[in-house]
């Protein structure tokens, strides 16, 4: 990707896409296009196929979805399965009918099946059945694998599909209804310790097995995919280990500083017993993470200070 070439971050605020940006920034690439949610309904296929047309854009990384946590996904599947094709379908048809030549699709091991065999290989795709309370979500995720493939098939196109184990980091969502595991932590410890509470809930039982990387991490990875990987095959972005979420409690409990005990609340939840993603292929290409998750957290839990500072002035 040259330094001047036209890039289109497609959910630029979001966790992934901010991250991007800043690297894309960093790295001197000063032809960046966004669009906020107000100013382009990604949804809208009129929409996005005028903004294609008039922004001849070079490259895309795709970030742009509609994501949340086990709750979420369990509550709103068909804003899920809908907003996340429609936006796909959108996106990755304008790319290339107005001929974008290289794109980077995201998408997530949830698309593997519940129950395959752990680590997580790429080949596992659809082999069986997907976890019940993420189904629509990794539908829409496959589906736009599938597309992306079809169309380097048929049309020629250069599409490539990056699946990322969970992700944390700055402009995650702390909320504590929609968000993922780790802020949810994260903000339920500080809650605690500010409010001097005697005990914190963890959702389920806490053996869950679950793999974290930092979002600075995939954004460098698919920098790197982009300029390094050609391939139709979906590859895997981790950290290559995992620890199960009442060990990853533990931890925050640790960098928060909350003196109080973790509670278990069986009545929510487990979804799938272990994601870990099987990284062979991405770090036999030569790529590795460099923010251990004690070092993620920490950062992680300061960037949460700042902003709740911001936010009480
Ligand atoms: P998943 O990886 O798609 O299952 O999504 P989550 O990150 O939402 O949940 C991961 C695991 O953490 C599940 O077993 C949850 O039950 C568990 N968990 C424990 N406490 C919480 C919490 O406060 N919020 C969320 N979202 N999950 C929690």
């Amino acid at each position: 990707m040259e330094l001047h070439a036209k890039i289109y971050i497609a959910g630029h605020n979001g966790l992934v896409g901010s991250a991007l940006l800043r690297l894309l920034r960093s790295r001197g690439y000063d032809n960046l296009v966004m669009r906020s949610r107000q100013e382009l309904d990604l949804r809208n296929g009129e929409e996005v196929k005028a903004f294609f047309d008039e922004e001849s854009i070079d490259y895309v990384f795709l970030a742009a979805a509609k994501v949340g946590g086990i709750l979420a996904n369990d509550t709103y599947p068909a804003e899920f399965i809908r907003d996340n094709l429609l936006m796909a379908t959108n996106i990755i048809d304008s790319a290339y009918r107005s001929g974008v030549r290289k794109l980077l699709n995201l998408g997530s091991t949830c698309i593997y099946p519940k129950l395959a065999p752990q680590p997580l290989k790429e080949s596992y795709l659809l082999t069986g059945e997907l976890e019940s309370t993420n189904e629509p979500y990794a539908i829409a995720k496959i589906a736009a694998i599938k597309m992306c493939q079809a169309y380097n098939r048929q049309y020629g196109t250069r599409f490539i599909s990056v699946m990322p184990t969970n992700l944390y980091g700055p402009n995650d969502r702390f909320d504590l209804n929609d968000s993922h595991v780790l802020p949810a932590l994260l903000r339920k410890f500080h809650e605690a310790k500010e409010k001097s509470l005697p005990s914190v809930q963890v959702w389920g039982t806490g053996s869950p097995r679950r793999e974290f990387l930092h979002v600075d991490d995939l954004a460098d990875a698919c920098l790197y995919l982009m300029e390094h990987y050609e391939g139709s095959e979906i590859v895997n972005v981790g950290m290559g280990e995992d620890l199960t979420i009442q060990e990853l409690a533990e931890r925050i409990q640790r960098v928060v500083g909350y003196e109080g005990d973790i509670t278990f609340d069986t009545s929510k939840p487990d979804g799938t017993p272990r994601k870990l993603a099987d990284t062979s292929k991405l770090f036999g290409m030569g790529w590795e993470p460099a923010i251990s998750l004690d070092e993620g957290l920490t950062s992680t839990y300061l960037w949460f200070l700042e902003r709740q500072q911001v936010a009480q002035v």
